[in-house]
Protein backbone atom coordinates (compact mmCIF):
# COMPACT_ATOMS: atom_id res chain seq x y z
CA UNK A 1 0.00 0.00 0.00
CA UNK A 2 2.87 2.16 0.65
CA UNK A 3 3.69 2.27 -3.00
CA UNK A 4 0.67 2.67 -4.20
CA UNK A 5 0.64 6.14 -2.11
CA UNK A 6 3.66 7.05 -3.31
CA UNK A 7 2.55 6.58 -6.98
CA UNK A 8 -0.50 8.37 -6.28
CA UNK A 9 0.84 10.84 -4.77
CA UNK A 10 3.05 11.52 -7.09
CA UNK A 11 0.47 11.64 -9.83
CA UNK A 12 -1.76 14.47 -7.64
CA UNK A 13 1.40 16.41 -7.35
CA UNK A 14 1.97 16.68 -11.46
CA UNK A 15 -1.76 18.05 -12.07
CA UNK A 16 -2.03 20.02 -9.29
CA UNK A 17 -0.11 23.03 -10.19
CA UNK A 18 -2.17 23.27 -13.63
CA UNK A 19 -5.66 23.31 -11.36
CA UNK A 20 -4.05 25.74 -8.64
CA UNK A 21 -3.42 28.26 -11.70
CA UNK A 22 -6.75 27.61 -13.55
CA UNK A 23 -8.48 27.76 -9.82
CA UNK A 24 -9.95 31.41 -10.17
CA UNK A 25 -10.69 30.79 -13.68
CA UNK A 26 -12.56 27.72 -12.97
CA UNK A 27 -14.50 29.40 -10.46
CA UNK A 28 -15.02 32.54 -12.24
CA UNK A 29 -16.48 30.92 -15.62
CA UNK A 30 -18.07 27.79 -14.04
CA UNK A 31 -15.40 25.80 -16.44
CA UNK A 32 -13.87 22.44 -16.04
CA UNK A 33 -11.01 23.32 -18.87
CA UNK A 34 -10.25 20.20 -21.04
CA UNK A 35 -6.26 20.53 -20.83
CA UNK A 36 -7.21 19.64 -16.81
CA UNK A 37 -9.71 16.89 -17.51
CA UNK A 38 -6.69 15.40 -19.88
CA UNK A 39 -4.39 15.42 -17.32
CA UNK A 40 -6.58 13.94 -14.69
CA UNK A 41 -6.70 11.21 -16.99
CA UNK A 42 -3.63 10.89 -18.25
CA UNK A 43 -2.28 10.89 -14.59
CA UNK A 44 -4.41 7.86 -13.73
CA UNK A 45 -6.90 9.96 -11.13
CA UNK A 46 -9.97 9.22 -13.09
CA UNK A 47 -8.85 5.03 -12.47
CA UNK A 48 -8.62 5.10 -9.21
CA UNK A 49 -11.35 2.79 -8.42
CA UNK A 50 -11.35 1.30 -11.81
CA UNK A 51 -11.19 -2.61 -11.59
CA UNK A 52 -7.70 -3.51 -11.17
CA UNK A 53 -7.42 -5.14 -14.11
CA UNK A 54 -8.21 -2.01 -16.54
CA UNK A 55 -5.11 -0.47 -14.44
CA UNK A 56 -7.07 1.17 -11.21
CA UNK A 57 -6.58 0.57 -7.51
CA UNK A 58 -9.87 -0.62 -6.30
CA UNK A 59 -9.21 1.82 -3.46
CA UNK A 60 -11.48 4.10 -1.43
CA UNK A 61 -8.33 5.19 0.40
CA UNK A 62 -6.42 5.93 -2.27
CA UNK A 63 -9.52 7.91 -4.00
CA UNK A 64 -9.93 9.59 -0.52
CA UNK A 65 -6.25 10.82 -0.90
CA UNK A 66 -6.95 11.85 -4.10
CA UNK A 67 -9.91 14.18 -3.49
CA UNK A 68 -8.85 15.63 -0.53
CA UNK A 69 -5.68 16.38 -2.38
CA UNK A 70 -7.88 18.26 -5.28
CA UNK A 71 -10.64 19.45 -2.95
CA UNK A 72 -7.63 22.04 -1.15
CA UNK A 73 -6.57 23.49 -4.38
CA UNK A 74 -10.37 23.28 -5.97
CA UNK A 75 -13.30 21.78 -4.80
CA UNK A 76 -15.07 21.69 -8.56
CA UNK A 77 -12.65 19.62 -10.04
CA UNK A 78 -12.19 16.85 -6.74
CA UNK A 79 -16.10 16.41 -6.91
CA UNK A 80 -15.86 15.78 -10.63
CA UNK A 81 -13.14 13.45 -10.16
CA UNK A 82 -15.26 11.91 -7.29
CA UNK A 83 -18.16 10.82 -9.04
CA UNK A 84 -16.59 9.76 -11.95
CA UNK A 85 -14.34 7.09 -10.07
CA UNK A 86 -17.84 6.32 -8.45
CA UNK A 87 -19.11 5.50 -12.11
CA UNK A 88 -15.96 3.45 -12.31
CA UNK A 89 -16.85 1.85 -9.13
CA UNK A 90 -20.65 1.02 -9.90
CA UNK A 91 -19.17 -1.17 -13.22
CA UNK A 92 -16.41 -3.09 -11.09
CA UNK A 93 -19.32 -3.61 -8.10
CA UNK A 94 -22.58 -4.79 -10.81
CA UNK A 95 -20.79 -4.69 -14.29
CA UNK A 96 -21.07 -7.86 -16.08
CA UNK A 97 -17.29 -8.89 -17.51
CA UNK A 98 -19.10 -7.56 -20.92
CA UNK A 99 -19.95 -4.80 -19.69
CA UNK A 100 -16.56 -3.49 -18.07
CA UNK A 101 -14.75 -4.26 -21.43
CA UNK A 102 -17.57 -2.01 -23.68
CA UNK A 103 -17.61 0.52 -20.83
CA UNK A 104 -14.64 0.69 -18.64
CA UNK A 105 -12.67 2.14 -22.04
CA UNK A 106 -15.00 4.38 -22.26
CA UNK A 107 -14.49 5.30 -18.88
CA UNK A 108 -10.78 5.72 -19.80
CA UNK A 109 -11.30 8.99 -21.71
CA UNK A 110 -14.55 10.22 -21.01
CA UNK A 111 -16.13 11.13 -17.80
CA UNK A 112 -18.52 9.61 -16.07
CA UNK A 113 -21.87 10.40 -14.28
CA UNK A 114 -24.26 8.76 -11.92
CA UNK A 115 -27.77 10.21 -12.91
CA UNK A 116 -30.59 9.32 -10.42
CA UNK A 117 -31.86 13.36 -9.02
CA UNK A 118 -35.13 14.39 -10.57
CA UNK A 119 -36.64 17.92 -10.67
CA UNK A 120 -38.90 16.18 -8.42
CA UNK A 121 -37.43 14.74 -5.95
CA UNK A 122 -33.30 13.56 -4.60
CA UNK A 123 -33.49 12.54 -1.53
CA UNK A 124 -35.97 9.61 -1.83
CA UNK A 125 -34.27 7.61 -4.85
CA UNK A 126 -37.13 5.16 -4.77
CA UNK A 127 -39.58 7.87 -6.04
CA UNK A 128 -37.79 8.23 -9.52
CA UNK A 129 -40.16 8.57 -12.34
CA UNK A 130 -38.15 8.30 -15.47
CA UNK A 131 -39.45 5.62 -17.35
CA UNK A 132 -38.11 2.98 -19.26
CA UNK A 133 -40.26 1.15 -21.80
CA UNK A 134 -39.32 -1.92 -23.62
CA UNK A 135 -39.66 -1.94 -27.07
CA UNK A 136 -38.54 -5.30 -28.60
CA UNK A 137 -34.84 -5.83 -27.03
CA UNK A 138 -34.39 -2.41 -26.17
CA UNK A 139 -35.62 0.30 -23.55
CA UNK A 140 -36.76 3.35 -24.42
CA UNK A 141 -36.27 6.58 -21.69
CA UNK A 142 -38.09 9.11 -21.02
CA UNK A 143 -37.89 12.11 -18.48
CA UNK A 144 -35.41 14.64 -17.07
CA UNK A 145 -32.63 14.18 -14.32
CA UNK A 146 -31.38 17.41 -12.65
CA UNK A 147 -28.39 18.22 -10.49
CA UNK A 148 -26.09 15.89 -12.31
CA UNK A 149 -22.23 16.31 -12.06
CA UNK A 150 -19.92 16.09 -15.14
CA UNK A 151 -22.94 15.71 -17.46
CA UNK A 152 -21.54 18.94 -19.68
CA UNK A 153 -18.26 17.44 -20.33
CA UNK A 154 -18.63 13.47 -19.45
CA UNK A 155 -19.91 11.12 -22.18
CA UNK A 156 -20.76 7.93 -20.07
CA UNK A 157 -24.07 7.90 -18.06
CA UNK A 158 -25.29 5.25 -15.50
CA UNK A 159 -29.00 6.78 -15.28
CA UNK A 160 -31.57 5.22 -13.05
CA UNK A 161 -35.30 4.88 -14.48
CA UNK A 162 -38.28 3.24 -13.89
CA UNK A 163 -39.15 0.09 -15.94
CA UNK A 164 -42.11 -2.53 -15.50
CA UNK A 165 -40.05 -4.52 -13.15
CA UNK A 166 -38.87 -1.68 -10.72
CA UNK A 167 -35.85 1.28 -11.08
CA UNK A 168 -33.40 -0.24 -13.41
CA UNK A 169 -29.70 1.21 -13.91
CA UNK A 170 -28.79 1.46 -17.43
CA UNK A 171 -25.78 2.57 -19.43
CA UNK A 172 -25.79 5.00 -21.92
CA UNK A 173 -23.96 7.17 -24.01
CA UNK A 174 -24.44 11.00 -24.11
CA UNK A 175 -25.24 11.23 -28.71
CA UNK A 176 -29.17 11.43 -27.73
CA UNK A 177 -29.32 13.31 -24.82
CA UNK A 178 -30.16 17.09 -24.20
CA UNK A 179 -27.81 19.12 -21.34
CA UNK A 180 -28.41 22.44 -19.90
CA UNK A 181 -25.64 23.42 -17.86
CA UNK A 182 -26.32 24.76 -14.17
CA UNK A 183 -24.80 27.77 -12.37
CA UNK A 184 -24.30 26.62 -8.72
CA UNK A 185 -22.97 29.17 -6.15
CA UNK A 186 -20.16 26.13 -4.84
CA UNK A 187 -17.43 23.44 -6.78
CA UNK A 188 -17.79 25.28 -10.01
CA UNK A 189 -16.76 23.73 -13.16
CA UNK A 190 -17.53 20.25 -12.02
CA UNK A 191 -20.04 20.12 -15.39
CA UNK A 192 -23.08 20.25 -13.28
CA UNK A 193 -26.11 20.31 -15.60
CA UNK A 194 -30.05 18.88 -15.98
CA UNK A 195 -30.34 16.54 -18.64
CA UNK A 196 -33.27 15.63 -20.95
CA UNK A 197 -33.62 11.77 -22.28
CA UNK A 198 -36.69 12.21 -24.94
CA UNK A 199 -36.99 8.49 -26.33
CA UNK A 200 -33.51 7.35 -25.36
CA UNK A 201 -32.77 4.14 -26.78
CA UNK A 202 -30.80 1.45 -24.69
CA UNK A 203 -30.09 -2.37 -25.54
CA UNK A 204 -31.19 -4.82 -23.03
CA UNK A 205 -27.83 -5.62 -22.25
CA UNK A 206 -26.51 -1.82 -21.16
CA UNK A 207 -28.90 -2.68 -17.86
CA UNK A 208 -26.14 -2.41 -15.14
CA UNK A 209 -26.66 -5.16 -11.62
CA UNK A 210 -29.63 -6.78 -13.35
CA UNK A 211 -33.78 -5.19 -14.23
CA UNK A 212 -35.80 -4.02 -11.39
CA UNK A 213 -31.81 -3.68 -9.36
CA UNK A 214 -31.70 0.23 -10.13
CA UNK A 215 -31.86 1.07 -6.35
CA UNK A 216 -29.32 -1.56 -5.47
CA UNK A 217 -26.94 -0.24 -7.85
CA UNK A 218 -27.67 3.58 -6.88
CA UNK A 219 -27.61 2.83 -3.12
CA UNK A 220 -24.56 0.15 -3.05
CA UNK A 221 -22.33 2.47 -5.26
CA UNK A 222 -23.46 6.08 -3.09
CA UNK A 223 -22.73 4.26 -0.18
CA UNK A 224 -18.66 3.41 -0.42
CA UNK A 225 -18.29 6.98 -2.42
CA UNK A 226 -19.43 9.13 0.00
CA UNK A 227 -16.14 8.41 2.04
CA UNK A 228 -14.08 9.74 -0.82
CA UNK A 229 -16.65 12.42 -0.93
CA UNK A 230 -16.32 13.14 2.27
CA UNK A 231 -12.14 13.38 2.06
CA UNK A 232 -13.00 16.43 -0.15
CA UNK A 233 -14.52 18.24 3.54
CA UNK A 234 -10.78 17.71 4.64
CA UNK A 235 -9.48 19.58 2.04
CA UNK A 236 -11.84 22.22 1.82
CA UNK A 237 -11.21 22.74 5.54
CA UNK A 238 -7.45 22.42 5.25
CA UNK A 239 -7.32 25.21 2.74
CA UNK A 240 -9.64 28.03 4.98
CA UNK A 241 -7.18 26.26 8.32
CA UNK A 242 -3.89 27.15 6.36
CA UNK A 243 -5.15 31.05 4.91
CA UNK A 244 -7.04 31.89 8.16
CA UNK A 245 -3.08 31.13 9.79
CA UNK A 246 -1.10 33.09 7.63
CA UNK A 247 -3.54 35.57 7.66
CA UNK A 248 -3.66 35.85 11.46
CA UNK A 249 0.07 35.88 11.39
CA UNK A 250 0.48 38.92 9.18
CA UNK A 251 -3.20 41.55 10.16
CA UNK A 252 -2.28 43.56 12.99
CA UNK A 253 -5.35 45.19 15.13
CA UNK A 254 -4.92 47.13 18.29
CA UNK A 255 -1.10 47.23 17.80
CA UNK A 256 -1.07 42.99 17.74
CA UNK A 257 -0.85 40.64 15.53
CA UNK A 258 -4.78 38.94 15.19
CA UNK A 259 -2.90 35.45 15.98
CA UNK A 260 -2.12 37.18 19.59
CA UNK A 261 -5.67 37.19 20.71
CA UNK A 262 -6.43 34.34 22.81
CA UNK A 263 -9.96 34.19 20.95
CA UNK A 264 -8.84 33.49 17.57
CA UNK A 265 -6.31 31.16 18.97
CA UNK A 266 -9.19 29.18 20.13
CA UNK A 267 -10.85 29.59 17.24
CA UNK A 268 -7.82 27.83 15.40
CA UNK A 269 -7.16 25.23 17.97
CA UNK A 270 -10.99 24.08 17.64
CA UNK A 271 -10.94 23.50 14.24
CA UNK A 272 -7.25 22.44 14.08
CA UNK A 273 -8.93 19.35 16.51
CA UNK A 274 -11.67 18.51 14.44
CA UNK A 275 -10.30 18.27 11.25
CA UNK A 276 -7.88 15.63 12.39
CA UNK A 277 -11.13 14.22 13.94
CA UNK A 278 -12.58 14.01 10.69
CA UNK A 279 -9.73 13.05 9.04
CA UNK A 280 -9.15 9.95 11.45
CA UNK A 281 -12.55 8.94 11.01
CA UNK A 282 -12.71 9.43 7.29
CA UNK A 283 -9.34 7.35 6.43
CA UNK A 284 -10.35 4.39 9.26
CA UNK A 285 -13.78 4.10 7.19
CA UNK A 286 -11.54 4.25 4.00
CA UNK A 287 -9.62 1.17 5.38
CA UNK A 288 -13.02 -0.42 6.52
CA UNK A 289 -14.75 0.15 2.91
CA UNK A 290 -11.19 -1.75 1.43
CA UNK A 291 -11.72 -4.84 3.49
CA UNK A 292 -9.25 -4.17 6.10
CA UNK A 293 -9.23 -6.38 9.12
CA UNK A 294 -6.79 -4.23 11.48
CA UNK A 295 -8.82 -0.98 10.46
CA UNK A 296 -12.34 -2.56 11.42
CA UNK A 297 -10.94 -3.47 14.76
CA UNK A 298 -10.96 0.33 15.40
CA UNK A 299 -15.04 1.04 14.31
CA UNK A 300 -17.94 -0.06 16.47
CA UNK A 301 -18.27 -3.56 15.30
CA UNK A 302 -22.18 -2.98 14.51
CA UNK A 303 -21.42 -0.13 12.18
CA UNK A 304 -21.42 -1.28 8.48
CA UNK A 305 -19.78 0.72 5.75
CA UNK A 306 -22.83 2.21 4.95
CA UNK A 307 -23.32 3.73 8.37
CA UNK A 308 -19.96 4.85 8.28
CA UNK A 309 -19.88 6.99 5.25
CA UNK A 310 -23.31 8.77 6.12
CA UNK A 311 -21.06 9.76 9.45
CA UNK A 312 -17.94 10.43 7.31
CA UNK A 313 -20.40 12.63 4.58
CA UNK A 314 -22.15 14.58 8.25
CA UNK A 315 -19.42 15.21 9.58
CA UNK A 316 -17.09 16.48 7.10
CA UNK A 317 -19.69 19.01 5.95
CA UNK A 318 -19.80 20.11 9.52
CA UNK A 319 -15.98 20.63 9.41
CA UNK A 320 -15.61 21.99 6.16
CA UNK A 321 -18.27 24.77 6.88
CA UNK A 322 -16.85 25.04 10.49
CA UNK A 323 -13.27 25.84 8.85
CA UNK A 324 -14.92 28.02 6.14
CA UNK A 325 -16.88 30.35 8.55
CA UNK A 326 -14.28 31.03 10.95
CA UNK A 327 -11.25 31.61 7.85
CA UNK A 328 -13.82 34.41 6.54
CA UNK A 329 -14.52 35.70 10.44
CA UNK A 330 -10.53 36.16 10.44
CA UNK A 331 -10.71 37.63 7.19
CA UNK A 332 -13.20 40.29 8.66
CA UNK A 333 -14.53 41.78 5.45
CA UNK A 334 -11.80 41.32 3.01
CA UNK A 335 -12.94 37.50 3.95
CA UNK A 336 -16.36 38.09 1.97
CA UNK A 337 -14.87 39.93 -1.44
CA UNK A 338 -14.93 37.36 -4.21
CA UNK A 339 -11.38 36.99 -5.24
CA UNK A 340 -10.25 35.98 -1.68
CA UNK A 341 -8.24 33.03 -0.60
CA UNK A 342 -11.71 32.16 1.71
CA UNK A 343 -15.14 33.72 0.18
CA UNK A 344 -14.47 30.12 -2.13
CA UNK A 345 -14.42 28.32 -0.04
CA UNK A 346 -17.11 29.12 2.07
CA UNK A 347 -19.73 28.58 -1.19
CA UNK A 348 -18.04 25.45 -1.51
CA UNK A 349 -18.22 23.91 2.02
CA UNK A 350 -22.15 24.40 2.11
CA UNK A 351 -22.48 22.01 -1.24
CA UNK A 352 -21.22 19.50 0.84
CA UNK A 353 -23.89 19.09 3.34
CA UNK A 354 -26.16 18.33 -0.38
CA UNK A 355 -24.47 16.46 -2.79
CA UNK A 356 -24.90 12.76 -2.56
CA UNK A 357 -27.71 12.71 0.16
CA UNK A 358 -27.98 15.60 2.18
CA UNK A 359 -27.11 16.01 6.11
CA UNK A 360 -30.89 14.91 6.65
CA UNK A 361 -30.77 12.08 4.79
CA UNK A 362 -27.20 10.66 6.27
CA UNK A 363 -28.95 10.98 9.75
CA UNK A 364 -31.79 9.29 8.50
CA UNK A 365 -29.17 6.51 7.47
CA UNK A 366 -27.53 6.52 10.58
CA UNK A 367 -30.54 6.36 13.05
CA UNK A 368 -31.74 3.70 10.64
CA UNK A 369 -28.87 1.42 11.30
CA UNK A 370 -28.62 2.09 15.26
CA UNK A 371 -32.20 1.61 15.78
CA UNK A 372 -32.48 -1.64 13.90
C1 LIG B 1 -23.12 20.08 -6.23
C2 LIG B 1 -24.12 18.99 -6.38
C3 LIG B 1 -23.81 17.88 -7.16
C4 LIG B 1 -24.77 16.87 -7.33
N1 LIG B 1 -24.46 15.80 -8.16
C5 LIG B 1 -25.39 14.84 -8.37
C6 LIG B 1 -25.13 13.77 -9.29
O1 LIG B 1 -24.06 13.66 -9.86
N2 LIG B 1 -26.12 12.86 -9.52
C7 LIG B 1 -27.34 12.95 -8.90
O2 LIG B 1 -28.18 12.10 -9.17
N3 LIG B 1 -27.63 13.97 -8.04
C8 LIG B 1 -26.69 14.90 -7.76
N4 LIG B 1 -26.96 15.96 -6.92
C9 LIG B 1 -28.27 16.06 -6.34
C10 LIG B 1 -28.30 15.70 -4.87
O3 LIG B 1 -28.08 14.32 -4.69
C11 LIG B 1 -29.68 16.14 -4.32
O4 LIG B 1 -29.71 17.56 -4.38
C12 LIG B 1 -29.93 15.66 -2.91
O5 LIG B 1 -30.04 14.25 -2.88
C13 LIG B 1 -31.20 16.28 -2.34
O6 LIG B 1 -32.27 16.18 -3.23
P1 LIG B 1 -33.13 17.49 -3.56
O7 LIG B 1 -32.20 18.58 -3.88
O8 LIG B 1 -34.15 17.12 -4.56
O9 LIG B 1 -33.83 17.82 -2.16
P2 LIG B 1 -35.17 17.14 -1.61
O10 LIG B 1 -35.07 15.68 -1.67
O11 LIG B 1 -36.32 17.81 -2.25
O12 LIG B 1 -35.10 17.59 -0.09
C14 LIG B 1 -35.45 18.91 0.33
C15 LIG B 1 -35.14 19.04 1.81
O13 LIG B 1 -35.90 18.08 2.56
C16 LIG B 1 -35.03 17.29 3.35
N5 LIG B 1 -35.54 15.94 3.48
C17 LIG B 1 -35.94 15.11 2.48
N6 LIG B 1 -36.30 13.93 2.97
C18 LIG B 1 -36.10 13.98 4.32
C19 LIG B 1 -36.27 13.07 5.39
N7 LIG B 1 -36.69 11.83 5.20
N8 LIG B 1 -35.98 13.49 6.65
C20 LIG B 1 -35.52 14.75 6.88
N9 LIG B 1 -35.34 15.65 5.90
C21 LIG B 1 -35.62 15.28 4.64
C22 LIG B 1 -33.70 17.33 2.64
O14 LIG B 1 -32.63 17.01 3.52
C23 LIG B 1 -33.67 18.76 2.15
O15 LIG B 1 -33.26 19.59 3.21
C24 LIG B 1 -26.03 16.97 -6.71
C25 LIG B 1 -26.33 18.08 -5.89
C26 LIG B 1 -25.39 19.08 -5.73
C27 LIG B 1 -25.74 20.26 -4.88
Amino acid sequence: MVEEVVEVKESVSKVLPLISKKSTAIDKNNEMYPEILQALFDHGLMSILAPKEFGGFESYYLASLVAESLAKVNAGVAHSVVVHNATMDALRLFGTKEQKEKWIPKLKKSAGTLAMTEPGGGSDVAAIKMEAKKEGDVYILNGRKTLITNAEFGNVFIVIARAEEGLTAFLTEKDSIVVTKLNASGMRGSGLSSVGFSNVEVAEEDILGGLGKGLKVALGTLAPNRIPFSAMGIGIANRCLEAAIKYAKERSAFGKKVADFQGIQWMLADIVAEIEAVKSLVYTSAKVADGNEEAKLDVTASIDVTTLGAICKLKAAEVAKKAADIAVEIYGGHGVITGSPVERAYRDAKLLDIAEGTSEIMKVIISRKILE
